[in-house]
Order: structure tokens, then C-alpha cells, then sequence
């Protein structure tokens, strides 16, 4: 038996499928989610949403409360950039992701969203875990920086032993020596964790490689590998973003991203 339980294909042999809106992942359908690193105003996201609702993305991301390394970066619009996500994914009929941060926040995140993002720096903390674990939202997992898969699928578990079944992992790049990218993107850690795990598992290549260039070749690989999904960071005016612009791709290029990878689904 597994250290871990629910989350385990031991448990459970057939993929989970689970349904964000409208939308499901799992069972061979892909998962597209995409919007900026940080809602930052309502005119943006009114400018970039019906772009990638029209490009056929399934669940528009976007923070409000942001896990910055420094205190002094952009933290995101809270409460206001909530709203302003809410309203632009129900102006196109699409679902939204966001994250949360802390625990005092869970109702208010719950009130906006369609599905809860736990964030790679709060992988572990067992209580966030808990909270939203008690909620009927699906959540997304992200990896944590230097998780092993066992830590990240113990992380589901706790999420699952609350009586919420309906968890997305996802793979967004590990600490190790390399500096030239921002993270190594684990992209067997994909395999890995559907071995292991009946979970759909999805790929940010956004974070994992932290460059612009790198976003398209790497959400390459995580379909190849056999990902469920990847979500994208797309601004309409990366230079000028407030959080993570280097990583993040315009309209533009995110249209080719959606043709290499439907090119590769046709293969
Ligand atoms: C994010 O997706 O907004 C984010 C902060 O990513 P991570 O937690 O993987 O660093
Ligand atoms: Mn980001």
C-alpha cells in the first residue's frame, strides 16, 4: 500500500474526471486554463479573456492575492481583483481559478471562484489543506518548489481525507541547480504521479521555465508526456505586467501555443 491512500491508483483504478464549470479533465479531455500571473485591472482582462475564450480556452486564471518573494512587489487587487475576474470569466460563460493564500480568506475565495488554486509555497500547509478540503469546489494542487512526488501526492491526500475528492495536480517546476531557467520543469514527474495516482495531473510551463521562449517547448512536452492539461500565463502587454511578464506570453504567441498543441493531438 502507498504512504498515500485516496490519491492512490491502488485506491482508485480508473482517472478521476472532474468537472470545473461546464468544463471536465480527465478521461483523455484536455485541460486549457490561461489568463495573466495577476488580475491588475478590469480593462485588461476585458481586453485578454474574449481573445482566449475565441482561442478556446476552457477556465481563465488570474491572481488577486499573490505569493510574492518580496513584500514590496505588486501582492495583487484582493477582494477588487476577485470581482473584476469573476465578472470577465462570466461575461464569456467561462469558469475561473484563483489562488488562496490564507485560511482567514477561504469563504471570500470561495464566494468568487469556480476553482480553488493552492499555491506551490503552500503545498504543505496542512491546515489551507484541510479548509479546502472541506469544500465543493475542485482544487488545483500545485508542486511544491522542492516536493518529492510522495510529499505532493501526501498534500492531496490531505485534501481528499476531508471529503473532497475532486483534486487537479499540478506540475510547475522544481528547485535544483540549473539557474538558467526560473524552475526545472519535472516533466516525468507527470508520469510519475499518473502511475501513482488516479488524479488528472496538469503542467504550468509558465513558472517551471520562467522564459517567454521556453513556455511553448515545454507545454509541448507535457502533452507528449501524457499531461491531462498545462495552464499559461498570457498578457496582452507582457512588458508591462506586474508580476511575472518575462514568463508570460502575448495573445500572439498564445495562439500559436493552442495550434502546436491541437497539431499534436491530432498525431
Ligand atoms: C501562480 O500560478 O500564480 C503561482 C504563483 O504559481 P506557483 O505557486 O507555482 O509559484
Ligand atoms: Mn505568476
Amino acid at each position: 500500500m502507498s504512504a498515500f491512500q485516496r490519491a492512490s491508483r491502488e485506491y482508485k483504478q480508473e482517472g478521476t474526471n472532474i468537472q470545473i464549470g461546464k468544463v471536465t479533465v480527465g478521461g483523455g479531455n484536455k485541460l486549457i486554463i490561461a489568463g495573466p500571473c495577476a488580475v491588475e485591472n478590469s480593462e485588461i482582462m476585458h481586453r485578454l479573456v474574449p481573445a482566449l475564450k475565441d482561442m478556446g480556452v476552457h477556465v481563465i486564471r488570474g491572481g488577486a492575492f499573490k505569493p510574492r518573494t518580496s513584500p514590496y512587489s505588486f501582492q495583487g487587487l484582493g477582494e477588487e481583483g476577485l470581482r473584476i475576474l469573476k465578472e470577465t470569466g462570466q461575461s464569456v460563460g467561462l469558469p475561473v481559478v484563483t489562488e488562496l493564500m490564507d485560511v482567514r480568506d477561504a469563504e471570500l475565495v470561495y464566494e468568487y471562484t469556480d476553482m480553488i488554486q493552492i499555491g506551490s509555497r503552500n503545498m504543505q500547509n496542512f491546515t489551507l489543506l484541510r479548509e479546502v478540503g472541506k469544500m465543493d469546489k475542485p482544487v488545483m494542487l500545485k508542486r511544491g518548489l522542492s516536493a518529492t512526488i510522495e510529499e505532493w501526492l501526501l498534500a492531496a491526500e490531505y485534501i481528499l481525507a476531508e471529503g473532497n475528492h475532486q483534486v487537479i495536480l499540478c506540475e510547475r517546476g522544481i528547485r535544483t541547480f540549473e539557474s538558467y531557467t526560473r524552475n526545472t520543469l519535472d516533466v516525468v514527474a507527470v508520469a510519475v504521479a499518473k502511475n501513482l495516482s488516479h488524479l488528472p495531473v496538469i503542467v504550468d510551463p509558465s513558472h517551471a521555465t520562467g522564459r517567454r521562449e521556453l513556455v511553448i517547448p515545454a507545454a509541448k512536452a507535457a502533452m507528449a508526456i501524457g499531461a491531462d492539461g498545462v495552464m499559461v500565463e498570457v498578457h496582452p502587454n507582457p512588458a508591462e505586467a506586474l508580476s511575472d511578464g518575462q514568463q508570460s506570453l502575448t495573445i500572439e504567441e498564445f495562439s500559436l501555443l493552442i495550434k502546436e498543441i491541437s497539431k499534436m493531438a491530432q498525431l
